[in-house]
């Protein structure tokens, strides 16, 4: 029954263009708002969808061990050739990447790795703040890749954050509650 009533809403809406009143009364209303300048870096930053392609990361297994079975599926797929793995048997006779390198500014962000990967081992997360002062140091190796920050539950709205340039210049996400960026941009 409550599928039916839907579908009834949805011809109505559709019969009556509801969803295109609905959006022109968006439009509308954000033209009457009041403008709000995001306070980024200094205060706020921008915390994208998890569904968002930033700074990839590398996962570990619940012992902590590292996904990765160095397989290169990922380095394969990549139409870009930044991905350089090299992998070697650990003590256990497991193979592990040795050297897992993506070269950041040749990525063009289009997930390929992530999807190929057998192992869940990647993943593209929601960092997306990259800028360096040379391209050497866009190479980012396993390590860094291992202690990049994964994926938040949150995201599609303003955090509060803290600028901080003690090593390098880093905006931190800070634990201060954030505020939907769209909905609340008449706030007063
Ligand atoms: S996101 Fe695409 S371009 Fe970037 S490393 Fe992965 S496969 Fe290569
Ligand atoms: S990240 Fe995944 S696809 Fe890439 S080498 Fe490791 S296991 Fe293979």
């Amino acid at each position: 029954m409550p599928n039916a009533l839907a579908e009834k809403r949805n011809w109505i809406g559709w019969a009556f263009f509801a969803d295109l009143a609905d959006a022109l009364l968006l439009t509308l209303s954000y033209m009457f708002s009041k403008t709000v300048t995001e306070q980024y870096p200094d205060k706020e930053k921008w915390q994208p969808y998890s569904r968002y392609r930033g700074q990839h990361f590398l996962k570990r297994d619940d012992e902590g061990e590292i996904k990765c079975v160095a397989c290169e599926l990922c380095a394969k797929i990549c139409p870009c050739y930044c991905i350089t793995v090299v992998p070697y048997e650990d003590e256990k006779g497991e193979r592990r990447p040795q050297v897992f390198d993506i070269d950041m500014a040749r990525c063009l962000f289009c997930g390929l790795c992530e999807d190929a990967c057998p192992a869940d081992a990647i993943a593209l997360g929601q960092m997306y703040e990259l800028s360096t002062f040379t391209t050497e140091e866009l190479v980012v190796g396993r390590d860094a890749l291992l202690n990049m920050p994964g994926k938040t539950e949150t995201g599609g709205g303003v955090v509060g954050a803290r600028l901080n340039t003690d090593e390098g210049v880093r905006v931190e996400a800070s634990d201060q509650e954030g505020y939907d960026w769209w909905r609340n941009i008449r706030r007063t």
